[in-house]
């Protein structure tokens, strides 16, 4: 197994951090890393890599998801799920507001592989209408917004019930934002999204 030593974490192994590709364990999910784009708060790309990576059990619950929307002719697509705690500092430097971005100090729930942000597609790709766009820090992106659009809130009711169903939990201020239930058994960890390509490539 190979080890890597990062700073705050001790050692972490591939199979402690038990993180895998989305795409290998749900490939019709739809994946569009915004922090791998100029397309988030921070206007700049803060990832070097395209690659989602979640627990995999969070993976696979997410792949229950999206296969009860598919009955529906709806699917997901994935803004972000892991992301390394230094990337989790940045973004704490440019917005230092715990409303929005989880203090360093205490962690990101995404630097622990067990939350993800996401929205509902219809069967050609295109994304539903929902409240904002992705990372838009404003009411309207609350959960309990209700000045909004009829379809609009359908489509923000319909993925939150599709989440919770499989044992997501919603974050109240945003409405793209999960967590996975069971995220206190996962440790944070700080390993590249080089290391962990590298890794996931080998294994
Ligand atoms: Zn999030």
């Amino acid at each position: 197994m190979t080890k890597i030593q990062k700073e705050g974490y001790g050692d972490v192994t591939m199979k402690d951090t038990d993180l895998v590709l989305l795409d290998r364990i749900a490939p019709s999910i739809l994946i569009e890393m915004r922090y791998a784009t100029v397309y988030n708060f921070a206007k700049r790309a803060l990832y070097p890599s395209l690659c989602c990576f979640l627990r995999k059990k969070v993976a696979d619950k997410l792949f229950s998801v999206q296969a009860q929307l598919n009955k529906q002719g709806l699917g997901l697509k994935v803004y972000d799920g892991y992301r390394p705690h230094s990337v989790q500092k940045q973004l704490w430097e440019i917005c230092p507001d715990p409303r929005f971005v989880a203090d360093p100090k205490k962690g990101s729930k995404h630097s622990r592989g067990a939350a993800v942000d996401l929205t509902l597609v219809d069967r050609s790709g295109q994304e539903l209408p929902m409240p904002t766009p992705f990372d838009t820090f404003t009411p309207q992106a609350h959960r309990h917004c209700q000045n909004l659009p009829a379809d609009v809130l359908e489509n923000r009711a319909l993925l939150e019930r599709a989440m919770e169903e499989q044992g997501f939990l919603p974050l109240p201020t945003e409405w793209w934002h999960f967590d996975d239930e069971e995220w206190e058994s996962y440790p944070l960890v700080d390993l590249s999204f080089e290391a962990l390509c590298a890794l996931s490539c080998s294994s």
